[in-house]
């Protein structure tokens, strides 16, 4: 980090950036109300920081052993010392606001008409954001793998059924990709690309996300430390794109007897999470619980510790869903859960 001095020049700056570029590092620069920072980003072994130092405008050369320092708060002045979020405004939508945002939608996308009865349902509830899975991480390769598993085709149809009902029902809609040239695909429909958490340590495809252009709903893997996590955020953070949406969606259970949820909501990172980095933080009671009957609390305790949105799935007929049958809600629960975190943020902003 090069921190240049109060009344650097512009042409100072710029000298500065060009010569840490010759090294083979990417300059990210920042301008505070007071000073300018230069980040510098990539392998830093060959930067000749003793030159840099020297140089005019500057005031000093910090060395940074953190391994998330773009996204981190402490090396941020605008949200030094602060509680807010960055706000990545979609569509009328802010996450990372003042409110809540609910996320909600199918865990796969069915047909047309099982997609649009879901969007205008959950937009009725109170839903900011529609979610619909159509390239879906299965642990079988027997199970329905989401529509755009059946072809080119296909799944360009469903995407253009999501980004209708987004249209439709004014939410701006987020889909997984799990490979580059899903990125691409998906990129040309939706506004928001979804990590999952199995590719959370895809370092390649973080790049390439991270290029695409839109802001990235990035789950937690569930053996992954909040280091980790936050860590392998920087990868697309490191591409220039900064809105990212962090989701934590539990960790692996322990021991040896049933845990009788699908993971362990680990709701202290929430907090934890919010203190390291100003990207907004969300969190999925569906998938760290796996069963419907815990989204509720677990939805308010979310929101009670601070979580900047949920991410449920919602089926009209959630026994019939086709992928995680076990874990999905009605429309009619969503709505009293948003109901229920609505009165609960209120309490904890104060
Ligand atoms: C999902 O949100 O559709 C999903 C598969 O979740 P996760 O990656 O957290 O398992
Ligand atoms: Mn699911």
């Amino acid at each position: 980090m090069i921190i240049m001095k109060k009344d650097a020049t512009q042409a100072e700056i710029e000298g500065v950036v060009a010569e840490a570029s010759k090294y083979g590092v990417h300059c990210d620069v920042s301008r505070g109300e007071v000073l300018t920072i230069i980040g510098l980003v990539g392998d830093e072994h060959k930067v000749p920081f003793s030159h840099l130092e020297v140089m005019p405008g500057v005031k000093e050369v910090r060395m940074i052993e953190t391994p998330y320092k773009l996204i981190s708060r402490e090396y941020n002045e605008a949200f030094q010392g602060k509680d807010e979020s960055r706000i990545i405004k979609l569509k009328g939508v802010e996450i990372g606001g003042a409110e809540p945002v609910y996320i909600a939608g199918p865990c796969a996308i069915e047909s047309r008409t099982q997609l649009m009865r879901i969007a205008e349902e959950v937009k009725r509830a109170g839903a900011h954001v529609l979610r619909g899975g159509i390239f879906k991480p299965r642990s079988s390769v027997h199970s329905f793998q989401g529509l755009g598993a059946k072809g080119a085709d296909e799944a360009r149809e469903a995407l253009s059924w999501l980004r209708e009902a987004g249209e439709r029902f004014e939410m701006p809609v987020v889909t997984e990709a799990r490979g580059e040239s899903q990125v691409n695909l998906i990129a040309e429909y939706v506004d928001i690309i979804q990590i999952g958490a199995r590719n959370m340590y895809d370092q390649d495809l973080l790049g390439y996300v991270g290029r695409a252009g839109k802001p990235v709903l990035f789950k937690r893997n569930f053996g992954a430390s909040i280091e980790e996590f936050l860590s392998f955020s920087e990868y697309i953070a490191a591409e220039g794109n900064r809105d990212i949406i962090l989701c934590e969606r539990g960790v692996l259970p322990i021991g040896k007897g049933k845990n009788l949820t699908r993971y362990t909501l680990d709701l202290a990172a929430v907090p934890v999470i919010k203190r390291e980095t100003y990207l907004p933080v969300i969190v999925d009671p569906s998938h760290a619980t796996g069963r419907r009957d815990l989204i509720r609390t677990m939805s308010a305790a979310a929101v009670a510790a601070g979580a900047g949105g949920l991410a449920i799935e919602v089926h009209y007929n959630p026994a019939e869903s086709w992928v995680d049958a076990q874990q999905a809600i009605t429309p009619a629960e969503l709505k009293d859960i948003i109901d229920d975190c609505r009165q609960i943020h209120k309490i904890v902003k104060g």
